[in-house]
């Protein structure tokens, strides 16, 4: 999609660190971190958010779900991890084409 910085990147346009790519995800290192560790997956597939999500995308969203915990081996401790989505403008969504923000590496409070 034309002026998004995520399609953007999926297309090589404009540089990141990838840390994964498979054939319906991208995995980047947020280039603002807010953790030691702080990867965004990414669909490859430009949806703008979760309510833009159809039912044939339920193999896509589990798939994004599944690389959390693919990631999560690498850690040294493989189950501390928090997944967030802003969602929606109001609720800190930057940029319109749905991520997962993967954060790990140091203690985080809980809610
Ligand atoms: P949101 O606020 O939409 O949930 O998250 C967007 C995230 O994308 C932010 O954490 C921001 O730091 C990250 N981001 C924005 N532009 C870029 C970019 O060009 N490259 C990378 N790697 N991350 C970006
Ligand atoms: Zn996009």
């Amino acid at each position: 999609m034309a002026e998004c910085i995520f399609c953007a990147i999926i297309a090589g346009s404009i540089p990141s660190d990838k840390v994964v790519e498979t054939e319906n995800l991208i995995v980047i290192k947020d280039i603002s971190p807010k953790a030691s560790i702080h990867y965004l997956i990414i669909p490859k597939k430009h949806i703008a958010d979760m309510q833009s999500l159809g039912s044939d995308d339920a193999q896509l969203a589990g798939d994004m779900m599944l690389m959390a915990t693919r990631l999560s081996q690498d850690l040294s401790d493989p189950r501390a991890f928090r997944i967030i989505v802003n969602n929606g403008a109001a609720a800190g969504q930057c940029v319109f084409h749905l991520h997962m923000h993967f954060l790990a590496g140091k203690k985080m409070p809980g809610f």
